[in-house]
């Protein structure tokens, strides 16, 4: 006899948490009880020490009122560099090339009133035909800013298969009239991660400038953005880092563009020891911090700081390998427990190209999450027939993941879905 658990059995998932050297971070966050979340890209949960340093700031308000800018353990006017400075390992970059301001969406619009700036015969934005919506319309807004159409001026590759893009096809589509290429790092549907390194090397061959959203893959994967020497990126802090609902993004300028103008400037673009001089000829920042606008929003930024520290603590290595290892396991059990039915599997398989999700279409999705949800699972309907499901290296476990597909299994084969209408809810 041999006792060894079979891979697809309970005793297997509960054997990997055992042996999950970051097992014990799962009792530092707010895990519901009696439920499942596979949502963490999307919105991160709660943790014990981004709880704190949000109460921390908040007592900081209480006790020095305006001289909280200076003062305290964390003093306001310094944070969103001292914390650009933190995330910028999750990047590979130089802490001056990170700065925490803003929103992915704002952060797009200032890097490319920056960075777009049309000439003779280059005047045109390339971007792809699925990522965010967001990106699009701020692309299309620039350009339109520009008085250029931008039914002629954003060129967008088209995915073949709806799902993933071609890296040849990318670079088929880098033409002499392209400016700047804006791409994601991480598809936030497929999960496919785009080779960023090879893109932005054909992408400066032919002179053009190159910039990622990093939404999906920022603390999933790592990056090497200084040792590519891609041009610009910028994400948002409330999915995989956990920073809470409408947390500050960030955004990284390579260095060898230090000392551009921003294109949309205000008083905290300034080099901090003039800013307070009041003039009204900028001097701007000789650093990424140039590429920020006003004011910090202090007790949206506050979480990022406990946060971080949990990242800084483990490593983005040790995160992405157990999150490999998570999604793994999981794609092994549908493949295997859920063949019958009619899941196409829409995530690329392979560790290079598989982000921090697995990405599932079935015709009944929308009641396919709802019958989930109902069981205290929670994944993350997009419409109009994708399930995606986020096991989170920091969080989640291998128990949770069998868990999860055998509950989708009693799900299909009891046809417990047809209990619920076939409907997207408001937000997902
Ligand atoms: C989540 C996400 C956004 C969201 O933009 P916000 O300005 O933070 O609302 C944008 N782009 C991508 C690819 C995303 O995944």
């Amino acid at each position: 006899m041999n006792d060894q658990p079979t891979k697809y059995s309970r005793e297997f998932a509960i054997q990997m948490d055992e042996e999950d050297e970051l097992h014990a971070y799962r009792a530092e966050f707010y895990v519901k009880e009696g439920s499942i979340y596979f949502d963490g890209n999307s919105l991160g949960l709660l943790s014990k020490r981004a709880e704190k340093s949000m109460l921390l700031l908040l007592d900081s308000w209480k006790k020095y009122g305006i001289d909280g800018w200076i003062e305290g353990e964390y003093p306001w006017f310094y944070l969103s560099e001292s914390l650009g400075g933190k995330m910028a390992s999750l990047v590979g970059a130089a802490p001056e090339e990170v700065i925490v301001t803003g929103s992915t969406t704002s952060n797009l619009h200032q890097l490319i009133s920056t960075f777009y700036e049309p000439k003779g015969m280059r005047t045109k934005i390339l971007a792809d035909n699925i990522t965010f919506p967001s990106d699009i319309y701020a692309l299309k807004s620039q350009i339109r800013l520009k008085c250029y159409d931008p039914d002629e001026h954003l060129v967008t590759v088209n995915s073949r298969d709806g799902h993933l893009l071609s890296e040849a096809d990318i670079i088929e589509s880098m033409t002499d009239d392209i400016l700047v290429i804006v791409l994601s790092s991480i598809l936030y549907r497929s999960g496919q991660i785009l080779d960023m390194k090879l893109l932005t090397e054909e992408a400066h061959k032919r002179g053009i400038i190159i910039g990622f959203d990093l939404c999906h893959s920022i603390g999933s994967i790592p990056h090497q953005l200084s040792k590519w020497e891609v041009d610009f990126a910028f994400w948002c802090t409330y999915k995989h880092l956990n920073g809470g609902p409408g947390s500050v993004g960030a955004l990284y300028v390579n260095k060898r563009h230090f000392g551009k103008e921003p294109g949309l400037a205000g008083w905290f673009s300034s080099r901090k020891d003039k800013q307070f001089d009041m003039e009204h000829d900028l001097t701007q920042a000789n650093h990424a911090g140039a590429y920020q606008m006003g004011t910090p929003h202090v007790l949206s930024v506050a979480p990022l700081i406990g946060s971080l520290e949990i990242f800084d603590e483990i490593g983005i290595e040790s995160i992405r390998e157990k999150s490999l290892e998570l999604t793994g396991y999981m794609l092994e059990l549908i493949n295997h427990e859920l063949i019958e039915y009619e899941f196409v599997v829409r995530n690329p398989e392979e560790d290079s190209k598989r982000g921090g999700h697995i990405y599932l279409e079935h015709p009944e999705a929308a009641r396919i999450c709802k019958a989930l949800k109902a069981k205290h699972i929670v994944p993350d309907f997009r419409t109009p027939n994708g399930i995606r499901l986020a096991p989170v290296a920091l969080y989640n476990t291998f128990e949770e993941v069998w868990k999860t597909i055998q509950t989708l299994k009693t799900i299909m084969d009891e046809e417990e879905y047809k209990e619920f209408d076939n409907k997207r809810g408001v937000v997902a």
